[in-house]
């Protein structure tokens, strides 16, 4: 983190995982942090004590990404108690139970989209209209937490979660062309294997021991090893990447 006059994060999804990795790294580096949550407050509040015991700035806001006015009052929350917002990591996302896309529902589709793409635009709506220099801001970064997925395609585990991806890492290319000239960058890490909660939301909690032989690195990654992609791709040490990819995913 160099920029100080606009040294706000906005991690979506920060509760776990790999978004509370990434906030806590951030911290660690100068950022004040807003943990965004969406219905464990709890875990949200371990995060910011975490901070603050380090002696870093953090405050907690519950809201759903998928929601406009949420997200609108996200932004402001930060803005109020934190300062001008400076970064966005898109972190937040869910998966449902693994199936062949020719047994998923209409419900099914609306629910992930909604969350993973709809959710990670909205944000980067308000992220864009308080950084652009375009709107009188002072530039920022944006990292997009895509994944492997994107590239693979999740056959007969979550087609449509991979689809999502596939959307955030479109929007990755065309924002980041829309808003170079604006002092914002816009880049997206995919993480492959990651040991975190999501993998028992599908419905298989072993799921990384299954794909560990295929893996080259022959190991799941951890949520600290995507954190120093994310913050390293919004600090200004990735001052000329913008639009680009980090896959940490083990070689795969
Ligand atoms: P996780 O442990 O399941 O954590 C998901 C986080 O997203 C939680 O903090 C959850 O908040 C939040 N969230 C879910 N829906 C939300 C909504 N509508 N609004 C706001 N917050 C919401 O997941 P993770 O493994 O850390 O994944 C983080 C990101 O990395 C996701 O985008 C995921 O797709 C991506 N990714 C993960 C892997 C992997 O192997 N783990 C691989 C590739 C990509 P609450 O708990 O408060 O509900």
């Amino acid at each position: 983190m160099d920029n100080s006059e606009a040294n706000v994060l906005i991690v979506t999804g920060a509760s776990r995982g790999i978004g509370s990795a990434a906030a806590l790294l951030a911290s660690q580096q100068g950022w004040k942090v807003l943990i965004n949550y969406h219905g464990d407050s709890d875990a949200a509040e371990t995060v910011v004590r975490l901070i603050k015991s380090a002696g870093g700035k953090a405050v907690s806001c519950k809201a759903d990404v998928a929601s406009e006015k949420d997200v609108e009052r996200l932004f402001d929350f930060a803005e109020c108690e934190l300062g001008p917002v400076g970064g966005l990591v898109n972190n937040a996302g869910t998966l449902e139970r693994q199936m062949r896309l020719d047994q998923m529902d209409g419900a099914r589709l609306d629910r992930v989209f909604s969350t993973n793409v709809k959710g990670s635009f909205l944000c980067a709506k308000q992220a864009v209209l308080r950084m652009s220099t375009r709107y009188g801001g002072i530039g920022g970064s944006i990292v997009n937490v895509s994944s492997a997925a994107s590239r693979l395609g999740s056959a007969n585990e979550y087609i449509d979660y991979a689809a999502t991806k596939g959307a955030l890492d479109t929007m990755t290319i065309g924002l980041a062309n829309e808003v170079a000239k604006e002092d914002v960058r816009v880049n997206a890490v995919r993480p492959g294997f990651i040991d975190t909660e999501i993998h028992a939301r599908g419905g298989e909690p072993d799921r990384l021991e299954r794909i560990r032989p295929f893996i080259p690195l022959g190991r799941a990654g951890s949520a600290k090893e995507v954190a120093e992609t994310i913050v390293w791709l919004l600090s200004d040490k990735a001052s000329y990447c913008t639009g680009t990819f980090i896959d940490c995913s083990g070689g795969r």
